[in-house]
């Protein structure tokens, strides 16, 4: 008697517990939004929810800092800096974002060193910039390199190829956010690959960017134009693009909704559900512990589910139940003389169905 009392006590308190998970939904919650279908490009191509930015044939989508056409070199699916023509802007703004881009810089370094040697630069909103440079077997400063984020963050590696060929950046840039009075709520952050190779891992960037100086955030506009630098040297880009990214709607969290009985049954009820349950399939290795074992303490049925942990069920009718901390429904299932045979088992879609042994 005394542990039986013990074992209530144990069990209510256990479920007195709000079930919590990271997102508030329950875990493989089918009522957690889908993920929305994006076909993706192959072999670099644009995805088809991006924004093509260059596609090799002109450049409308850029323009002077002025607001006048950008006067860059166009030929054979690239586009190339023009002395004199400084640097280019988007068009459209953007804020979070995740950008792709191709560049090359000149096949002939022609005695250039340093940075002198295919200098450009891929600013986020007009400010911070990922350097661009021949940083194949050329000695500069570290955090000056192809890959950095320019006088703040050196790349992990150099994963550069040697200057003329076509080098792949795939970058995330998350925009700063600001206060009202202007402070600091978040700073811009950069996530980048250079080749495939991972060179900024999530870095905080101290500000916009500088040279002999590391400035301070001043507080700007939500969305703001990429542009690409003309420091003189004749840098190639193509297969420009880019996706406005979300402000992360699939991280949202919810207040988790605490599972109740919608009926009440009597123990006799629910002692025709305990019992063990196993899968009825010919090819399926013979298991020590079956599938699903259910017992009842007081007025609680409990699942146990091969090798986890035991779980209160919530009865919804007089055969369904469900689950607390996961969106699982048990529908038991019984011949015509009322004789429980067995229950599916759901989570996802499909159930499965496991005989009552
Ligand atoms: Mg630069």
């Amino acid at each position: 008697m005394r542990s039986a009392i013990l074992l209530m006590t144990i069990t209510f308190a256990a479920l007195a517990v709000q079930a919590q998970t990271n997102s508030g939904y329950r875990i493989h919650d089918m009522e957690r939004a889908e993920a929305p279908v994006v076909t993706p490009g192959q072999n670099g191509s644009p995805p088809a929810d991006a924004i093509v930015l260059f596609d090799g044939t002109n450049l409308d989508a850029w323009r002077t800092k002025e607001g006048g056409p950008a006067a860059w070199k166009v030929a054979d699916g690239y586009m190339e800096t023009v002395a004199g023509a400084d640097d280019i802007f988007t068009k459209q703004e953007f804020g979070d974002c995740q950008l792709h881009i191709e560049w090359a810089s000149p096949a002939d370094p022609a005695g250039k060193i340093d940075q002198d040697r295919g200098n450009s630069g891929i600013f986020f909103m007009e400010k911070y910039e990922i350097q661009v440079l021949d940083s194949y077997q050329n000695r500069t400063y570290s955090d000056g390199h192809a890959g950095s984020v320019y006088a703040q963050f050196p790349p992990q590696v150099n994963a550069t190829r040697p200057p003329g060929e076509w080098q792949t950046y795939d970058i995330v840039f998350r925009a700063p956010r600001f206060k009202k009075d202007g402070a600091v709520k978040r700073p811009a952050r950069i996530t980048a690959f250079l080749n495939g190779v991972l060179v900024q891992d999530n870095v905080a960037l101290t500000g916009p960017t500088g040279w002999l100086q590391q400035k301070p955030y001043e507080k700007h506009a939500d969305a703001m134009s990429i542009k690409l630098q003309d420091h003189d040297s004749p840098v190639r880009f193509r297969n420009i693009w880019i996706r406005p990214l979300p402000q992360r709607e699939h991280l949202k969290k919810i207040k988790m909704k605490t599972r109740e009985a919608k009926v009440e049954l009597s123990t006799d009820q629910l002692d025709r559900f305990t019992g063990a349950y196993e899968t009825i399939d010919p090819d399926d290795e013979k298991k020590e512990v079956p599938f699903i074992v259910i017992r009842r303490e007081g007025n609680q049925l409990l699942a146990a589910i091969r090798d986890k942990q035991e779980w209160p069920l919530f009865p919804q009718s007089e055969t369904e139940f469900v689950f607390e901390t996961f969106d699982g429904t048990l529908t038991f299932v019984q011949d015509e003389k009322g004789a429980v045979t067995g229950v599916n088992f759901r989570v996802g879609i499909e159930p499965d169905f496991e005989k009552k042994l």
